[in-house]
């Protein structure tokens, strides 16, 4: 039920801002919720705590209000179903592929000229008189500047100082299971404006505010963008959830009855909005008063998180890599498992290791996704778990570029290798490579024995077959063996009269 509620309002097809004012009787004002995020944020907490079964213990909401006066404010969002948008004649079908609908106008390009669909004029029009506004004769639309990805324009087109309809109100008589009787709730204004596009993000949705940068992408479908929306404001004369619930009701009847939006559904509105005036009374009543604008349950994932990247910085973990763990493969196992940042056995300390052991080139990321998953699970350390899988790797800093360049010309000259791309090959190689110079002296012995013909040639004056040579002592290694040490012992035994 909960969900119903909550998608619909995601969905934006008709969206309600209550805004929540919790005084204590003759006494101070207290106001919460006024952005759309927090509102959501908000919301999703109500949704967790509605799922449980109420406690015993939590006072009644009757009693509450003996002490407390819940002051509250709806302000509605209606998505208007015509055929184009707002102020160009690109049409909108929810659900389209991204960014197939749209043009210069609703992209805000220069030199395009808005016109307005006559269609939304009307719709706000008969809204107003639904809601016994008064009409503005002559209206206007104003520019909303703010910047954000989803608003190519830069400001939203909206109503500001002379909105259509003003100064109404609805009658409502209240269910008599709810204790009946009539409310008259004003309607401070309505007003047309548009619609932003829409953005998409990969990644699990955990916002960290001290982040420039993540893993996350966002992609960005502007299809939305300049849809057109009725703004219907109350004025707070709301006092429980019940009566806002009935408000809401009473505007999804009469946007229904005259044909205009799109269908929402939100029967838990009054249990989401009791809920919030018990959350906010307690907060008030501990002395916490200062807490109750915008605190979430997301938010304080977002706070433990934040501080766990902020305590894998300090152990000097690389900044940009530390995020892009947490934010990526990290914050995925929580998501899958459901799980906090507190729940899961892996330390910054660890995680600092970890990323200096990948940085330092000891270990292979792939093989860092391996031990990162141990230590999420199981615990332990990097050191303990790589000495435990014998996962150590030739250090690629070590190795200079001119050696490796050096090594993926022999295995392309020998031809030894299917891989099209000699980087990769020498990246294969060096993964799992032998480093140990008694080792590969062994080899290049033998392999020198083996093939005492090119042996001659080779102190004959055709130097070239020192590749043939570091091909067949590759080929013995199965490539293992670590391509400077490999040149430098071979070249010693090939110049050497033994
Ligand atoms: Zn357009």
């Amino acid at each position: 039920m909960a969900l119903t509620l909550f998608r619909g309002l995601r969905s934006n097809c008709f969206q309600l801002y209550p805004s929540l004012y919790i005084a204590r009787k003759h006494g101070v004002f207290y106001c919460s919720m006024t952005s759309a995020e927090g509102q959501t944020a908000t919301q999703e907490k109500q949704q967790t705590q509605l799922k449980s079964s109420p406690r015993k213990d939590s006072p009644k909401i009757e009693e509450v209000l003996k002490n407390y006066e819940a002051v509250i404010g709806i302000e509605t969002h209606v998505q208007l179903a015509t055929l184009t948008k707002a102020f160009c004649s690109c049409p909108y079908n929810y659900g389209a592929q991204p960014n197939t609908s749209i043009c210069p106008i609703c992209m805000g390009l220069p030199g395009a000229l808005p016109v307005l669909n006559s269609k939304v004029i009307e719709s706000a029009v008969k809204v107003g008189l639904a809601l016994n506004c008064k009409l503005s004769l002559s209206s206007k639309f104003d520019r909303k500047q703010y910047f954000y990805p989803d608003l190519p324009k830069g400001y939203q087109i909206s109503q500001f100082d002379i909105p259509i309809a003003s100064d109404g109100y609805v009658d409502i008589d209240l269910p008599v299971e709810f204790g009946g009787g009539h409310r008259k709730f004003g309607i401070t204004r309505v007003h047309m404006e548009e619609d932003a596009g829409k953005l998409l993000h990969t990644g699990n949705g955990i916002f960290l505010r001290k982040l420039h940068f993540s893993t996350i992408k966002f992609f960005v479908d502007l299809n939305r963008a300049g849809v057109p929306l009725l703004e219907i404001v109350s004025e707070p004369d709301m006092r429980t959830g019940v009566e806002a619930a009935e408000y809401a009701a009473e505007l999804q009847r009469l946007v229904r009855y005259l044909d205009l939006g799109l269908e929402f559904g939100y029967r838990l509105v009054f249990r989401a909005i009791d809920f919030e005036i018990l959350r906010q009374v307690k907060l008030h009543s501990q002395g916490q008063a200062d807490q109750i604008v915008q605190e979430t349950r997301l938010w304080e994932e977002g706070a433990q998180v934040a501080a766990f990247f902020d305590a894998t910085i300090a152990t000097g973990a690389d900044v940009k890599l530390a995020a892009n763990w947490i934010m990526g493969d990290i914050a995925a196992y929580m998501n899958n498992e459901k799980l906090s940042v507190n729940d899961i056995k892996l330390t910054p300390q660890e995680l600092g290791e970890l990323i200096a052991s990948i940085k330092g080139g000891t270990i292979s990321g792939k093989i860092g996704k391996e031990i990162l998953l141990e230590l999420m699970t199981k615990g332990g350390t990097v050191k303990g778990l790589i000495k435990e899988k014998d996962l150590v790797q030739a250090n690629l800093n070590k190795l200079s570029n001119a050696t490796i360049n050096r090594f993926v010309d022999l295995i392309d000259n020998i031809q030894m290798w299917s891989l099209t791309s000699g980087w990769q090959a020498a990246v294969v190689f060096i993964w799992d490579t032998i480093v140990d110079p008694a080792e590969i002296e062994k080899i290049v012995d033998r392999v020198l024995a083996d093939n005492p013909k090119q042996l001659e040639q080779y102190r004959g004056g055709k130097t070239k077959l020192q590749g043939y040579f570091a091909g067949q002592i590759m080929k013995e290694t199965k490539g293992k063996a670590n391509p400077g040490l490999l040149n430098k012992i071979l070249l010693e035994k090939l110049n050497s009269k033994a």
